[in-house]
């Protein structure tokens, strides 16, 4: 195996359930549901569909909705033994996120630093609450991502072609998966990687993913 480097999901994958969905049922008017099953049936773009989810909440809630975000994630366990087994191989460690700065900032704290840390960003000086997208597609992806994995991952791994472990469990990390030489994966990434016959390992927690990772590392190691 040469050298890994890790991108990983947030929403759903280093915390136990999706935080825009819990937002969104505690927040959000009537008819969101709709949006959502757009997005996940992939009839609209994830880009429209967040905005749209976002664009239904006032502004002025802001600090209830960053509040109500970081005390309702639930880290999935071992993540912070993962952050340090990865920083103890010299692993470079990404998140690639689908979800918004106000929350994901706050709530990776104190696990950090990473390596990096890419997700969408908000702004919250309208009416009502507006999604910026620093990370948009690259000339070839034409996904209309919202925040592009496959172009952060591409930008990323210019200068050496790395192993790349990609974990992740939904919809944002469809297109990522099909760039990664493994992916560790859960619910519906994992029913796609079955589909797609992608290198791929199912899981539970972060413990799971350090013994799938040293696994590799170990076999790399005895052929050396
Ligand atoms: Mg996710
Ligand atoms: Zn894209």
């Amino acid at each position: 195996m040469t050298k890994p480097v890790i991108f990983c999901d947030f929403d759903g994958t280093v915390t136990e359930s999706d935080n825009i969905i819990s937002m969104m049922e505690k927040f959000a008017p009537q008819g969101w549901e709709r949006i959502k099953d757009q997005i996940l049936s992939r009839e609209i773009s994830i880009n429209e569909g967040v905005g749209k989810l976002f664009s239904l909440l006032p502004s002025k809630i802001k600090d209830e909705l960053t509040e109500f975000a970081i005390e309702n994630a639930k880290i999935r366990p071992g993540f912070g033994e993962f952050v340090e087994f990865a920083r103890a191989k010299g692993i470079p460690f990404y998140i690639v996120s689908g979800g918004i700065d106000f929350f994901v900032y706050p709530i990776l704290e104190k696990y950090g630093p990473f390596d990096g840390v890419y997700c969408n960003e908000s702004d919250f000086t309208d009416e009502r609450i507006k999604i910026l997208w620093p990370n948009e597609c690259d000339s070839l992806c034409n996904n209309d991502c919202g925040c592009c994995k496959p172009s952060i991952i591409r930008k990323l791994n210019t200068q050496e072609n790395r192993f790349k472990i990609v974990i992740g469990d939904s919809v944002t990390d469809l297109e990522a998966a099909k760039h990664a030489d493994f992916v560790l994966a859960r619910d519906l990434l994992q029913e796609k990687c079955v589909e797609w016959g992608i290198n791929h390992q199912g899981f539970t927690s972060f413990f799971d993913c350090i013994e799938e990772i040293n696994k590799r590392i170990e076999v790399d190691e005895l052929t050396c």
